[in-house]
């Protein structure tokens, strides 16, 4: 196995049967020398510094019934909610005060809002606090929509791409949606000029260990600025709500992976790995991630934005958060910093 990372250290890339031979063979002792190549990959172009990113969660409305998601059309029992114009500028606001210079606005894709709304907010945002990026994670649009939103100021844009199966990606959707076009739009997004992420869940139901190396391969091919990978966790009102969770072990091994393959990457050490496991997002640093999203949602609508159980940092007012991480952070030698934290094509001199 040791060669085989190697060889991925050396061509940031393998074939899909040496991703099916290394995934399914991860030992302890591969882990630990996958990490440390990892890391001081990582280190390589970011130093010690860590990105932060204030999530703001403006919407659980949804128009999509995505069987893993807690947000789905068909969960009756979520209690909606949207949040204004207003709203969204106060938690930038505070967020700005706390040092974020990226704001995340995340939704479900919630048709309420216009294009000439969410250009409205970016503009907005981007007026109050021209020195922040806007980062927008709102699904699947047309071209026009996505130029618009640019347009509007908008500098990046996350979209997982789930899974690049088309016949894995039928198993956690309904029909109408589609692995390909969704693909698509993040060809469409990066073509426009937006920074890209992409990804998807670890341990989704009927995840073969061959379609996460096509999920490599796809991530290979669309060279996407960041990456974001979490385990998949159950939700109670979902038809997945009795799949076991993704494993915390096979998530960091694939974090180390994607580093390895794109090493210039902003890979978040997420949520849902912080979910999984206490130190989740310590771990996830140490195995190459560079990103974490603090959130920045009032805490009177967070318990709403549940798209699995038991989600982590629901409780706590913003400021709490930043603290909390500032300090996991800190705990194993690594700093926050206060800055956009823009793609960056080249090494940096540490
Ligand atoms: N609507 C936007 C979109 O489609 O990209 C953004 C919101 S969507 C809820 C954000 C991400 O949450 C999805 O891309 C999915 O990977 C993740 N997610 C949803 N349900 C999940 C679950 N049960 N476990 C882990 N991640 C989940």
């Amino acid at each position: 196995m040791k060669n085989l990372i190697d060889k991925l250290q050396k061509q940031r890339a393998l074939s899909k049967e040496e991703f099916v031979l290394l995934l399914g063979n991860i030992t302890e002792e591969a882990s630990e020398y996958l990490f440390d190549i990892a890391r001081a990959t990582a280190q390589k172009y970011f130093g010690n510094r860590i990105y932060v990113r204030g999530l703001i969660e403006f919407t659980n409305y949804c128009k999509n019934d995505c069987y893993y998601c807690g947000i789905r059309r068909s969960n009756h029992k979520v209690e909606r909610y949207r949040l204004s114009r207003e709203d969204i500028l106060a938690c930038c606001s505070q967020g700005y005060k706390l040092g974020f210079r990226t704001f995340v606005l995340q939704g479900g894709e919630d048709l309420k809002y216009t294009d000439d709304d969410i250009c409205g907010i970016i503009a907005d945002i981007k007026k109050n606090y021209p020195d922040c990026a806007v980062t927008l994670s709102i699904g699947e649009k047309s071209y026009e929509s996505y130029l618009k939103y640019h347009e509007a100021g908008a500098d990046r844009y996350l979209l997982r791409h789930e899974t690049a199966s088309p016949q894995h990606y039928a198993r956690l959707h309904p029909k109408g949606l589609s692995a390909l076009e969704r693909q698509q739009c993040l060809y469409n997004l990066k073509q426009i000029g937006y920074q890209v992420g992409a990804g998807f869940m670890v341990g989704s139901p009927y995840q073969t260990v061959e379609d996460i190396a096509e999920d490599l391969l796809f991530l290979k091919r669309l060279e996407p600025h960041m990456v974001g990978i979490g385990p998949f966790i159950p939700h109670k009102e979902t038809p997945f709500a009795d799949f076991p969770a993704g494993s915390l072990e096979l998530t960091l091994f694939l974090i180390g992976i994607i580093r390895l393959m794109l090493p210039n990457a902003l890979i978040p050490a997420t949520t849902a790995l912080g979910t999984i496991h206490p130190k989740g997002r310590e771990m996830g640093i140490l195995a190459g991630a560079n990103v974490v999203m603090p959130n920045l949602s009032p805490v009177n609508v967070r318990k709403k934005y549940e798209l699995y159980d038991n989600k982590i940092c629901t409780g706590e007012e913003a400021a709490e958060c930043k603290m909390c991480l500032q300090n996991r952070i800190n705990s194993i030698g690594y700093q926050i910093v206060v800055d956009r934290g823009d793609f960056c094509p080249v090494e940096i001199n540490v």
